[in-house]
């Protein structure tokens, strides 16, 4: 709850909120005045749900959202009451926790014995990007946003070891035949200098490394989609596209298919690992992602 100064210097207190239908959509609601205090008073007993009746509110839709405020001084607040309407979605709520409930999995489970929807909806913290940001703990959360560009020159893949996976740094050898005039790479060995590897002969394979930004009403955050993710998203390996530039030099360049992702608005699951808490660093990855229909 914070104190809200209106245009007319009067002060007032105001609190904002998000409750969620039987359909799993997000109302937003913003409650003024008594309502704000009465619903701080209420939350501070921490009860495990709340349900909501406002009586005379004000409502709208923008944007296939619906929001809710108490704009009137007869706005009447009715929360966990035994009101029929509230007892009827109650049973309501019940029944539908019971139909996911049989195929429900216990909190925990691995990732992939989770359908998308239970991983989004409800098993994982919903943040707003400003929150994300200021997270100080190692956890899984989902935020919301567009994606609204790609760091500047920032490679949108990189070259790996095909036997140790890992990010590679070439040494080319030329071939003792070789005279030093012809370089094509069939007269070269890459080697690669990673621990396990031991500068031994390799083959190079791209992988792809994706940083996006994304934006919601409150910030930018940066993401980072690793190989299998992105190639999830973008529906191609990064040999394959790399492969659509000529001789294979991408330049900073982005093919179309990772270009056409700005405005795209999507849900991401995201990690905030111990290296993005121990070191302060912004950049998240991305565990999954949900496209949303515009
Ligand atoms: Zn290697």
């Amino acid at each position: 709850m914070i104190d809200h100064t209106s245009r007319n210097d009067k002060l007032t207190k105001k609190m904002s909120l998000q409750l969620r239908d039987l359909e799993y959509l997000n109302v937003y609601v913003t409650f003024w005045g008594d309502c704000a205090v009465q619903m701080s008073k209420f939350i501070e007993n921490k009860p495990s749900d709340v349900f909501v009746i406002l009586q005379f509110g004000r409502y709208t839709f923008h944007e296939g959202k619906a929001y809710v405020s108490s704009s009137f001084q007869n706005s009447t607040l009715y929360l966990n009451e035994s009101i029929d309407e509230l007892i009827d979605f109650q049973k309501r709520l019940l029944e539908r926790k019971s139909d996911l409930g049989s195929s429900g999995r216990p909190l925990g489970s691995s990732q992939a014995g989770k359908s998308i929807h239970d991983d989004f909806l409800l098993e994982t913290e919903f943040k707003n990007i400003d929150e994300v940001n200021k997270i100080k703990q190692q956890k899984n959360v989902i935020v919301l946003g567009t994606i609204i560009s790609f760091p500047p020159g920032v490679e949108w893949y990189y070259n790996s070891c095909k036997d140790c996976m890992k990010k590679v740094t070439v040494l080319y050898f030329i071939s003792d035949d070789d005279d030093g005039l012809d370089l094509s790479e069939d007269k070269q060995t890459i080697r690669c200098i990673n621990d396990v590897c031991n500068e031994k002969g390799v083959s190079v394979v791209p992988r792809l490394k994706l940083q996006i930004r994304i934006q919601d009403g409150t910030g930018i955050a940066s993401l980072t989609l690793l190989d299998l993710v992105a190639r999830k998203l973008l529906g191609k390996s990064a040999q394959e596209l790399v492969d659509k530039f000529v001789d294979g030099e991408t330049d900073n360049l982005l093919p179309d298919e990772i270009s056409n992702l700005v405005g795209k608005k999507m849900a991401f699951k995201i990690e905030i690992s111990h290296f993005n808490v121990e070191n302060n660093y912004k950049s998240f990855t991305v565990k999954r992602f949900l496209m949303i229909p515009q």
